[in-house]
Formats: C-alpha cells, structure tokens, sequence
C-alpha cells in the first residue's frame, strides 16, 4: 500500500491538538509506515510540496490569514478534517463573538488591567498583520469539511484510530462518549 500524504496546520488554536497528535507515543513509528507529511508545523514544511490525501486542521478562523490557509488546504487536500472544538465551533478564541471588535482591541491593548506598555496609545496597525474578522469562524462556514473529531483537545487513541481508518480506507468510528457539547 503506498504511503497517503498528510498535511496540517493551526490556526486560530492553541496547538494543543497537535500536542494531542504527538501524544500517540510510540505508534508515530507505526505512522511513519502509513504516512508522509507535507505541509505541517511537524516538520516545519511551510508550503504544500504535493498533492495531500489528508489534510487536518486545527484551530478555527480569526483573521484574512487563517481563511486564506483554510482555503489552500481546501484547494490542495482530497480530505479535510477539523480537528477540536476550535475548529468545529470556534472554541476559546469564539468566546470574543459576542463583543464588538473595537471593544476587544481596546482593552487588549489600552484598557485592559495588564496593559502597561502602551503609552502613545496605539493599536497595532502594522500592513503586514492580518486583518481581524470581526467573529471567529468554524471552518466548516468557510469551506467545505469531510470529517469532525471532537474534543478539546481530542483524545490521541481518537486521533489516532480516525487516521488509521482513513488511511486504510476504514470506516471512522466516534464513540459515544466524544460526541459532547459540555
Ligand atoms: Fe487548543 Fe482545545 Fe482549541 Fe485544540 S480544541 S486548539 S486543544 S483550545
């Protein structure tokens, strides 16, 4: 069986669930039998190099970048799968969907109570920054997702049986238990 290509990457996240990836130990020896990675803070491959058969994707969108990268995967994998509750309802990063833009910026950088070292008063308004969207996205409302693995971050044993299904063209199984909303 050749080798399927994967690919990652985090977006609006905390890289917890690529923690939850490395946590399968040592059945990454066994992976590294199914698998090659391509584009993946893993190996620090930044740009996509080939077609992908897998690609995972944590984290959901908060700003022009994060959409962009989502699109790309779209566009370079035949699987996308969102990977954690950032990626299937926004997670932690959504919690600032209820609160006007300008009011988040404000107090994270002029009038929060940790704010000391901004004394011209200034928000960041570099060129190169990418720009805020004023919510925080799930990647399925920006482009189409064939697959949802829940948790946060979710369990490596899961991580890890939905990849191996994939690769080898299995079904995936959720257990009961990790399908939550609590
Ligand atoms: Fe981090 Fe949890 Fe979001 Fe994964 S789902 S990126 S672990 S906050």
């Amino acid at each position: 069986m050749s080798k399927k290509i994967i690919a990652t990457t985090s977006l609006a996240g905390c890289f917890g669930c690529h923690m939850s990836f490395l946590d399968i130990d040592e059945r990454i020896l066994k992976l590294v039998e199914l698998v090659e990675f391509d584009k993946s803070p893993i190996n620090d491959i930044k740009v996509f190099t080939r077609p992908v058969d897998i690609g995972i994707i944590e984290g959901g969108c908060c700003n022009s970048e994060n959409i962009e990268v989502l699109k790309s995967f779209r566009e370079n994998c035949k699987v996308l799968v969102s990977l954690g509750e950032c990626a299937i309802m926004g997670g932690l990063p959504a919690l600032r969907n209820g609160i006007p833009i300008e009011e988040c910026l404000r107090e994270a950088y002029l009038d929060g109570p940790t704010v000391s070292e901004n004394k011209e008063q200034v928000l960041p308004n570099d060129p190169e920054l990418p720009m805020l969207l004023d919510k925080v996205f799930p990647c399925h409302e920006i482009v189409k997702v064939d697959y949802f693995l829940p948790g946060c971050a979710p369990d490596a044993d899961l991580i890890w049986n939905a990849l191996v299904a994939l690769v080898t063209g299995n079904e995936m199984e959720l257990p009961y238990e990790v399908v939550k909303f609590d």
